[in-house]
């Protein structure tokens, strides 16, 4: 039972089929990731896998879907070095930790504006979407959809106006339907909810690829992969083949709005474990934020919470130890986790709270 927060759990037919396939993939007598990433065969794999994000999330016409490398950190410096420009400010929501890092780097670039910090909160809450408005001379509004280590997740979208709003979906995409035509651009590194490390998927806005400055070296440069349909060099083609074979299981599922039910029952189970246990588990998210991809809880003390960690490692729970950061215990229950993993949290939790 894999509640590891990235790499994390995979659907377990994905990685059968990707074992089946990886020395002889469909018969062709050599594996895909010995193919040319300019082949047929490759070239298949790579189209249709854009499509099916396009399918999938009803991206419409005037957006691209990229496959770049450099996860998702890269993209803490590409947006605004494509983005912001010409005395341009941009505007940051700061919700936590990887909120924090792409604000330390969009400020090597340019001013950024700090249009809510939950600082005072120390990261357990978030602003209400209508009280987010871009400042003048804003470029884009960056928001954190899930903050990974903190626990905390967007409920509804704010409305930035002609100003693009830009999101981190790391750590929820496509864990629910996303009205992809409110954003300018999102981005997602591969490896929680979509695939392996080695990819990061960026859709984006026409208008935005377009005025990319052309003073930006070729690879920094969205224009680059935009008009090279992500083929400008060599893209991560393992991360990429697996990635459609996770397509294929969400779509099989039934799509973005059954992955939400799945993240709602499966989330439900813990928090009302963690509600009803009398003070015994706590989590420090505002409980109107709390993420459905990531449960942090803490216990009374720190001898206890390590207590936790070992037992339920021996009952073949992995991965439930918080960010080293902050502390605590973590349940990544990611898209591909099955529900009868974190059913069998839920009754752990119990147990260990009545024996302790
Ligand atoms: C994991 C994560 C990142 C960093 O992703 P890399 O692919 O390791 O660069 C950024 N933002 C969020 C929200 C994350 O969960």
């Amino acid at each position: 039972m894999n509640f590891y927060a990235g790499p994390a759990v995979l659907p377990e037919e994905v990685l059968k089929e990707l074992q089946e396939n990886m020395f002889d993939y469909q018969k062709n007598g050599y594996s895909l990731i010995e193919a040319s990433h300019r082949g047929a065969l490759y070239d298949g794999i790579h189209n249709e896998t854009v499509q099916l994000f396009k399918d999938i999330y009803a991206i419409p016409d005037n957006y691209k879907v990229l496959f770049l490398g450099g996860g998702a950190t890269l993209q803490f410096a590409m947006i605004p070095m494509n983005m912001m420009r010409d005395g341009k400010t941009a505007d940051y929501v700061h919700s936590g930790a990887w909120a924090g890092k792409a604000v330390k780097d969009a400020q090597k670039i340019g001013n950024v504006t700090l249009i809510f910090d939950g600082k005072d909160s120390s990261y357990t809450s978030l602003p209400a979407p209508q009280d987010i408005k871009a400042s003048a001379a804003s470029a884009y509004v960056h928001i954190t959809s899930n903050e990974t280590i903190g626990g905390l997740q967007w409920k509804d979208w704010p409305d930035t106006g002609n100003v693009p709003l830009v999101a981190d979906m790391s750590s929820d995409i496509l864990s629910r339907p996303v009205p992809v035509e409110k954003f300018g651009l999102i981005y997602a590194g591969a490896q929680k909810n979509l695939g392996p490390a080695g990819t990061t998927v960026v859709i984006i806005r026409d208008d935005i690829w377009e005025s990319s400055p052309d003073s930006l070296p070729a690879y920094l440069s969205y224009k680059t992969h935009a008009e090279k349909n992500s083929l400008y060099n060599t893209p991560p083609v393992f991360s990429i083949w697996a990635i459609n074979l996770v397509l294929k299981w969400v779509r099989k599922m039934g799509g973005a709005e059954a992955m939400k039910n799945r993240a709602l029952e499966k989330s439900d189970i813990l928090y009302s474990v963690i509600n009803e246990s009398g003070g015994f588990y706590r989590c420090p998210v505002d409980e109107k934020y709390r993420s459905t991809m990531n449960v942090v809880f803490r216990l009374n003390n720190e001898e206890l919470e390590g207590q936790f960690l070992k037992e339920s490692a021996e009952k073949g729970m992995m991965g439930l130890k918080g960010h080293r950061s902050v502390g605590g215990c973590r349940a990544s229950i990611y898209n591909s986790l099955p529900v009868e993993a974190v059913e069998a949290l839920a009754d752990f939790m119990k147990s260990f709270a009545k024996s302790h």
